[in-house]
């Protein structure tokens, strides 16, 4: 049994296929089908083909995360003619670096067959280890629309680049008052909650009041974290105490305004640890469980 969730586009796909009975739990194997780009990497080799030098395999995704795929493939024969108790489901993404994309369609269309798997292994280049956590992963753009005016009579425009290097400033003090914030899921590096500022654009000329300012930003928070609490309540607080007052009394029309790009769930661990003692007895790795930093599916 296989089906296919195309994107809007219809030019990319989740695969989702299911071997053996018709029964509840199963274990689902995750791997996401797409790898970053090659733009401005040093290339020992041709990214394109595997090449195999010092008994390792070099090149695009063959950590992150074309070897997991092949291995799992190379194993359908013999999930075929197993004599399968429970179900083994295969479940391929699109998307994945560039935010999860595909990930939510698959889990509705997963729910929507009403599989409830019990344990899911996703095959991210951990080395092995069994990790149970990793943190949200959290985008945002956020947009300041001033007033535009003549650099002689600044105090007739609304500058966005102001408006918005404030909110950066404010952001900044955020991510260090974060730091102490962070619960008691260890093992994380860093081990707390972190807050970033990574582009900035705006204004059009140094003689010119700038009109529009965007800069894009991201929260990585320890599973439990609340991205409302911890962040977005206080940063609408202080817009509207502190920011959107002052643009407004130069023009009504002028705004600050935050946008979601990516919103990646963390992960803590289970409680009865099902799927972590499974990767545990099938990769022999009995040290302590693992934390990662980055998101994944
Ligand atoms: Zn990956």
């Amino acid at each position: 049994e296989s089906q296919r969730v195309y994107d809007d586009s219809g030019t990319k796909a989740n695969l989702f296929a299911t071997i053996g009975p018709d029964t509840e739990g199963g274990i689902v194997l995750s791997a996401h089908t797409d790898v970053v780009p090659v733009d401005g990497q040093e290339w020992d080799s041709d990214p394109f083909s595997v090449t195999m030098k010092r008994g390792r395999l070099y090149g695009r995704g063959t950590s992150d995360m074309k070897s997991f795929p092949a291995l799992f493939l190379s194993m359908l024969p013999q999930f075929l003619t197993a004599d399968l108790h429970i179900p083994v489901h295969l479940a391929l993404s699109y998307d994945e670096e560039v935010g999860c994309l595909g990930a939510p369609q698959l889990i509705a269309l997963i729910k929507s067959l009403g599989i409830s798997p019990s344990a899911v292994i996703i095959g991210e280049p951990t080395e092995m280890k069994v990790i149970n956590r990793h943190k949200g992963v959290f985008r945002f753009s956020t947009t300041a629309n001033g007033l535009e005016a003549h650099s002689a009579y600044p105090d007739r425009g609304v500058s966005a680049i102001f408006h918005a290097a404030d909110t950066i400033h404010f952001l900044n003090d955020l991510s260090k008052d974060l730091r102490t914030r962070a619960d008691g899921i260890g093992s994380f590096d860093p081990p707390y909650h972190t807050l970033q500022v990574g582009t900035l654009s705006g204004g059009t000329a140094a003689n010119i009041v700038p009109r529009k300012c965007t800069f894009g930003w991201e929260v990585r928070l320890i599973p439990g974290g609340d991205i409302h609490t911890l962040v977005l309540a206080p940063l609408e607080h202080y817009l509207d105490e502190e920011v959107r007052p002052l643009m407004h009394k130069i023009s009504s029309h002028a705004s600050i305004r935050t946008e979601t790009v990516i919103q990646i769930p963390g992960l803590g661990p289970e409680e009865i640890p099902d799927a972590e003692n499974l990767g545990r007895e099938l990769s022999g790795d009995n040290g302590p469980t693992g934390a990662i930093s980055f998101g994944t599916e």
